[in-house]
C-alpha cells in the first residue's frame, strides 16, 4: 500500500492533474470505459445481488454519466482563479482565491449502489485534480472485481487505482497518509475513519447515514404522496441511505394511508422473479432484518426466504419509538408506520433521535412545511417527494451531525477534494508607512481613521 501511496504522491508531485486537459481526459476515459463495460458491470452487480438492468442503470451507471458530463462541462468554472475585492486598508493591491487539488485521496465506498458510491467520489477527486485510491465495498464480490478489472485496464496506477479487500485492508489504508479521505458507510465506521484521518489531519468527507423520517400530514395528497413512499423505501429492497427508515403519519388518516400503502405496494409489483426487487447483501443484513419483524404488528407483507435473501415488503403498525425497528437505520424492506396527533409532537420525536440524512414532508401546507424545514437539522430531503434530490446536481449532498460531515455532486463534489489557496497580490510602486515602526499617535490616528472607512 505504502509503495502505491508513494507512487501516486510522486506523480501528483510532477503537476500533471493540475493541468485541466488532463483532468477532461481521465474523466472521458472513465465514461468511455464503463460505457464499453456496461455488460459486465450488468452482470456483476446481478451476480451480487440480483439488481436489474434497469435499476443498474437508473440508479448507478446513468447518474455517474450525469455526473462526468457536468465535471467535464463546468470545470474550467468549478477550476478558475475567483478574484475578489481587497479593500483600502491594503491599497493597492489584488486578491483572488486559486482553487488547488488536495493530492493522493483516498476513496471508501460502501455496497448498496457500489459503482455509484464509489466511482461518484472519483470523479468529483478526478475533476479536481487528485490522484485516486478507490476501496469499493467487499460485500458484493463481484462488482468490486469489476470495478478493479476496469478502473487496471485504463488507468495509470500511479493515477488511479483500485484496492480490493475488507475491514483488514481498510484498517491498513487508513494507517498511511493520504491528503483526503471521502468516506461512504455507517455512523460506527465513519467515526473509525474519522479517528484515523485526525491522526495525520488528514480532511474527510463522512457520507454516513441514519434513520430518515417521512412525514405525512392530514391534508396532503394521498394517493400520490404513498407512490412516492413506496416507490422511495423499496427502492433496492429499502437498502438506500436516503429512504425513508419511517412514516409518522397524522392519526386522522391513518387507516385509510395503510389501505393506500397496500394498494400500491401491490400495484408496483415488487416481486423477485420479474427482477422487480432485489436480494438483501448477504444473510448477517437478512438474520438483523428479520429481527425487526414483529409478527404481532406486521400490517402488511413479513414473507421471508434466508435461501434466496428475500424479504417482501413490508409495513408495520402501531410501532412506538421503543420498538426494535426503532432502534438502529432499518436498511431494508421494512416500513414502520407511527402516529402523531400534533405536528409538535411529530418534531419532538424526530429531534429525539440523532439528525438524520434526510426527512421528508408530505403536506399541501405552506405552514407545515416551512415549520418542518425550520425545526428540524437534516442532511438534505425534499418536500412531497422521496429520493429524487439527489439526482439533482445543484443540490450539494450529504449528512450533518451523526448523518455525515461535508457534502458533494456537482461544484460540492468538486469543492470536497480542493484547497482554496487565498492570495494578495501587492506592487512595489507605494508602500504605505503607517504599518511600520515607531509606532507613533499620528500613525495610530490615521490608522483609527482608515480602518472605519
Ligand atoms: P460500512 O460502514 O459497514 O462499510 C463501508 C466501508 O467501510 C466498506 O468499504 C468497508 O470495507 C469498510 N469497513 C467496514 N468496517 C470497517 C472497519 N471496522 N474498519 C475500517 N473499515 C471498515 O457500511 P455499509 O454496510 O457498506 O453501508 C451501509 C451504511 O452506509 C448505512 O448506514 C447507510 O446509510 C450508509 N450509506 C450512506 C450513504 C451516503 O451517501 N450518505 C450512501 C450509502 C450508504
Amino acid at each position: 500500500m505504502k509503495e502505491i501511496i508513494n507512487a501516486q504522491r510522486n506523480f501528483f508531485n510532477t503537476h500533471a492533474t493540475k493541468d485541466i486537459q488532463f483532468r477532461r481526459a481521465q474523466l472521458k476515459k472513465l465514461q468511455q470505459a464503463l460505457e464499453q463495460n456496461e455488460k459486465l458491470l450488468h452482470e456483476a452487480i446481478y451476480k451480487d445481488f440480483k439488481k436489474s438492468e434497469f435499476d443498474n442503470y437508473s440508479t448507478e451507471l446513468s447518474l455517474l454519466y450525469k455526473d462526468i458530463k457536468e465535471a467535464q462541462k463546468m470545470i474550467y468554472k468549478w477550476a478558475r482563479k475567483e478574484s475578489v475585492p481587497t479593500g483600502i486598508l491594503n491599497f493597492p493591491a489584488s486578491s483572488y482565491i486559486i482553487p488547488e487539488p488536495l493530492g493522493v485521496s483516498l476513496v471508501i465506498g460502501a455496497w448498496n449502489y457500489p459503482y455509484q458510491l464509489s466511482f461518484a467520489p472519483a470523479i468529483a477527486a478526478i475533476a479536481a485534480g487528485n490522484t485516486v485510491i478507490l476501496k469499493p465495498s467487499e460485500l458484493p464480490t463481484n462488482t468490486a472485481a469489476a470495478m478493479a478489472k476496469i478502473v487496471k485496464e485504463n488507468f495509470d496506477p500511479a493515477f488511479f487505482t483500485v484496492v480490493e479487500g475488507g475491514v483488514e485492508e481498510t484498517q491498513e489504508l487508513l494507517k498511511q497518509k493520504f491528503d483526503k479521505i471521502f468516506f461512504t458507510g455507517s455512523t460506527t465506521v465513519g467515526k473509525i475513519v474519522y479517528k484515523a484521518a485526525a491522526e495525520n489531519l488528514t480532511p474527510v468527507t463522512l457520507e454516513l447515514g441514519g434513520k430518515s423520517p417521512a412525514i405525512v400530514t392530514e391534508n396532503c395528497n394521498l394517493k400520490v404522496s404513498v407512490k412516492r413512499l413506496v416507490w422511495g423505501k423499496f427502492l433496492n429492497s429499502g437498502q438506500t441511505c436516503i429512504a425513508p427508515d419511517y412514516v409518522l403519519v397524522h392519526n386522522s388518516i391513518e387507516q385509510r394511508f395503510l389501505n393506500q400503502l397496500k394498494i400500491e405496494i401491490e400495484s408496483q409489483h415488487f416481486a423477485f422473479e420479474n427482477d422487480n426487487f432485489l436480494q438483501i447483501i448477504n444473510n448477517k443484513n437478512f438474520d438483523r432484518l428479520v429481527k425487526m419483524l414483529d409478527p404481532q404488528k406486521i400490517f402488511y407483507g413479513g414473507e421471508t426466504n434466508r435461501e434466496s435473501r428475500y424479504i417482501q415488503p413490508t409495513v408495520m403498525q402501531n410501532v412506538n419509538f421503543d420498538d426494535v425497528v426503532m432502534q438502529e437505520e432499518i436498511f431494508g424492506p421494512i416500513l414502520p408506520v407511527i402516529t402523531y396527533e400534533t405536528i409538535e409532537e411529530a418534531i419532538v420525536k424526530v429531534n429525539s433521535l440523532p439528525k438524520p440524512l434526510s426527512c421528508y414532508v408530505f403536506t399541501k401546507s405552506n405552514a407545515i412545511k416551512k415549520k418542518v424545514l425550520k425545526e428540524i437539522s437534516f442532511g438534505g430531503g425534499a418536500i412531497n417527494e422521496t429520493v429524487m434530490h439527489i439526482t439533482n446536481e445543484n443540490l450539494p449532498f450529504g449528512g450533518v451531525g451523526f448523518s455525515g460531515i461535508g457534502n458533494y455532486h456537482g461544484e460540492a463534489g468538486f469543492k470536497a477534494f480542493t484547497h482554496y489557496k487565498s492570495i494578495m497580490d501587492k506592487p512595489t510602486w507605494f508602500d504605505p508607512f503607517i504599518k511600520y515602526y515607531p509606532h507613533t499617535n499620528f500613525r495610530l490616528k490615521l490608522m483609527r481613521w482608515i480602518m472605519k472607512l
